[in-house]
């Protein structure tokens, strides 16, 4: 069995049905989490619209143009340790110009078989900060319905991909995203 299934707060989580005593909120699974914006665009946050322009730098939901920098929406994968569960935390790579034109003819429809490259995060992630950005890979979605995935290639941040985080640990990444879940989960 899963070892986190006899941990009370995972099970709080994970149940639709409960509701917590201090506000009444309730979760049903894991809680998506994620960087709207690379930490380097000065711009500002996408608001209402679908697309932010500023002079020839643009930003959407899913692509990033900043100066000569090219970036794309993705996620960590970041498997939860003691369960089947991965959190995929939202950021944003930096990709080189003739792979970032190969990623967007690929995702907008022309299916050119982008086949992954090398890429960079470009968001501080809370537990693995980084002074400069971190060397990854971008892995292709596997559906439409996903963003692709990117795998850090060395560091704590490769081995917590490759060996998962703790509950704790997530509980912890929550807070330092502004959502500390940890006071709803007493029960
Ligand atoms: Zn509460």
């Amino acid at each position: 069995m899963n070892l986190l299934a006899l941990d009370s707060r995972w099970q709080r989580l994970n149940d639709p049905t409960y509701a917590c005593k201090c506000c009444g909120r309730s979760f049903g699974g894991l809680v998506d989490m994620g960087f709207g914006q690379p930490d380097c665009w000065p711009h500002g946050a996408l608001t209402d619209g679908d697309t932010l322009t500023v002079g020839d730098d643009v930003l959407t939901a899913d692509l990033c143009v900043f100066d000569d920098l090219r970036f794309v929406h993705c996620v960590v994968p970041l498997p939860i340790r003691g369960s089947d569960e991965v959190f995929l935390f939202g950021v944003w790579a930096s990709l080189s110009l003739e792979d970032f034109k190969a990623y967007v003819l690929d995702a907008t429809g022309e299916k050119t078989g982008f086949a992954g490259a090398a890429a960079w995060l470009m968001n501080d992630l809370p537990l693995f900060e980084n002074d400069e950005p971190l060397e990854c890979s971008l892995k292709p979605a596997e559906s439409d319905a996903e963003r692709p995935r990117l795998m850090a290639t060395s560091g704590p941040l490769a081995q917590a991909q490759a060996e998962g985080i703790s509950f704790d640990q997530l509980l912890e990444i929550y807070a330092a995203c502004g959502e500390d879940l940890r006071p709803h989960l007493m029960g």
